[in-house]
């Protein structure tokens, strides 16, 4: 993207710039396509907009092409999934190039799994009486390749099992839950290694969202950094206030630079719309700094 220098050297300017850098689209298990993404963000006034859509590249080339004849700012991004102390955690790569053989090659493995897993699923739902789950969930996901707990919960609220998407996930998709199986992702040194090999930044995607003792929140944030991973994202749509200030400390006290993300899905799905988060606190280092 062109940036005025003068915003590219000026700490106010960059802060006061409408990033969002985190977000899905039908590629993954967003609900608009990656060119209406790109429009709703314009509409909504990003200025810098990252599509990151789940262990896929799939939307970039049309997203950037829409970026472009907009005139807003963009990021070619992934959101990658990995295994760690029992969770599945979530890293952003930003600024990725989207032809890299290496990040190609990891993205396909794990969409492989991704596949497999959804197969478990369906299995482990049928034998609580609910049949036909994965056909149901690939009428939801626009992409074959890419079928998400998110297309289960949209399919099971279709067929009148549950009232919404967050009572499915409650009831059924979650640990412990009937429709939950355990699922090993990528390592996270794959993860961090993808997307420093394909020139990008990791960040850690909506760090408040895992089930994780103190001791091993330490552990990932040290093996993240060690890996090579630089960014934490302090503002998330799926975070509250409190969380937004604890992970602002942790980025102060780690020396990470900061992301700001929606982690938008869609209207009905998503508490936050594209670019209407919170601001940066103003002390830290936008991540954006880098990929202006
Ligand atoms: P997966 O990567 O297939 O395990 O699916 C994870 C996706 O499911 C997330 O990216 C969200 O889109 C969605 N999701 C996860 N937890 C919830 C929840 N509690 N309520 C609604 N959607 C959720
Ligand atoms: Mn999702
Ligand atoms: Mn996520
Ligand atoms: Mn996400």
């Amino acid at each position: 993207m062109t940036t005025p220098l003068s915003i590219a050297h000026d700490p106010a300017a960059l802060h006061a710039m409408n990033a969002d850098l985190h977000c899905h689209s039908t590629v993954s298990d967003g609900w608009l396509e990656p060119v209406e993404v790109v429009r709703r963000a314009k509409a909504n006034g990003v200025d810098l907009l990252a599509l990151t859509d789940h262990d896929e590249l799939g939307g970039l080339a049309l997203a950037a092409a829409a970026a472009a004849e907009l005139g807003i700012g963009f990021v070619p991004g992934v959101e990658i999934s990995m295994s760690f102390a029992g969770e599945t955690i979530h890293i952003v790569g930003l600024g990725i190039d989207p032809g890299n053989p290496g990040l190609i090659a990891g993205l396909l493995q794990v969409r492989a799994g991704r596949d497999a897993r959804a197969r478990r699923m369906s299995e482990a739902l049928a034998a609580v009486g609910i049949a036909g789950a994965l056909e149901g969930a690939h009428r939801f996901a626009r992409n074959p390749a890419l079928v998400s707990r998110a297309h289960f919960a949209r399919h099971l609220v279709a067929s009148g099992v549950m009232p919404d998407v967050r009572t499915v996930f409650d009831h059924y998709l979650v640990r412990g839950k009937p429709g939950f199986v355990e699922h090993e992702w990528a390592s996270l040194e794959d993860a961090v290694g993808w997307i420093v090999g394909a020139g990008g930044i990791a960040v850690v995607a909506h760090p408040a969202r895992y089930r994780l003792s103190a001791a091993d929140m330490t552990r990932l944030l040290d093996r993240f950094a060690a890996a090579g991973g630089e960014a934490i994202e302090v503002v998330s749509g799926a975070h509250t206030d409190d969380e937004m200030r604890r992970f602002a400390t942790v980025a102060r006290q780690r020396g990470l630079l900061a992301s700001r993300a929606s982690d938008f899905h869609g209207e009905k799905e998503s508490p936050v719309d594209l670019g209407r988060c919170n601001p940066l606190p103003a002390d830290l280092i936008p991540v954006w700094s880098r990929l202006i």
